[in-house]
């Protein structure tokens, strides 16, 4: 379907914000413009709730979580970024892997299967898109992903 990311977007987080308990904070980095792209909802929403289930997961008290959205040439690019524990720098890339767990214990008693980042990715790659995280330990995590985007389609709209 074609939709407006922009209106997507914000609407996944506002759920999350009203059902979150108060130890985290949310930030928007989110520009005002319609952003049209044609996508799977229901499984660009799997993503983002996946993505932002695991921010909240693994962020302290007080902790903030930063949405952004950064338009580049032929994509939308799409950070989720948080203040919590972090993923050593061996581990990172291997998140997206089926059932990888970085901390066997830690993650056992929150809960989860480990598939969450590997669906995630094959989502992201079946809309032509790219999902890649970077994190430092006892810092915080930030998650990204792409979707195609074509600037023109906007003018296409008017
Ligand atoms: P599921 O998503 O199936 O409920 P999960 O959340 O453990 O389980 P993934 O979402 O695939 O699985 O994440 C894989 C692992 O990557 C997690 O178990 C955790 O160790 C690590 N991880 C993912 N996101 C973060 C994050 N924001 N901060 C710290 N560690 C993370
Ligand atoms: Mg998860």
């Amino acid at each position: 379907d074609w939709i407006n990311f922009t209106d997507f977007f914000n609407k996944i987080i506002d759920r999350f914000e009203m059902t979150k308990s108060g130890h985290v904070s949310f930030v928007r980095n989110i520009p005002q413009d319609e952003l049209y792209v044609d996508i799977d909802t229901d499984k660009i929403t799997q993503v983002l709730d996946n993505i932002i289930s695991n921010a909240l997961k693994y962020s302290p008290e007080g902790g903030k979580v930063t949405f952004t959205i950064d338009v580049l040439p032929s994509e939308l690019q799409i950070r989720v970024k948080d203040e919590g524990v972090g993923i050593p720098q061996e581990s990172v890339n291997k998140i997206f892997d089926r059932f990888y767990r970085v901390d066997k214990a830690r993650t056992r008693k929150l809960g989860g299967t480990g598939l969450g980042l590997a669906i995630a990715k094959e989502m992201v790659f079946a809309h032509g898109g790219d999902i890649w995280a970077l994190s430092k330990e006892g810092q915080g995590t930030t998650v990204y992903f792409t979707l195609p985007y074509d600037p023109e389609q906007e003018d296409e709209w008017e």
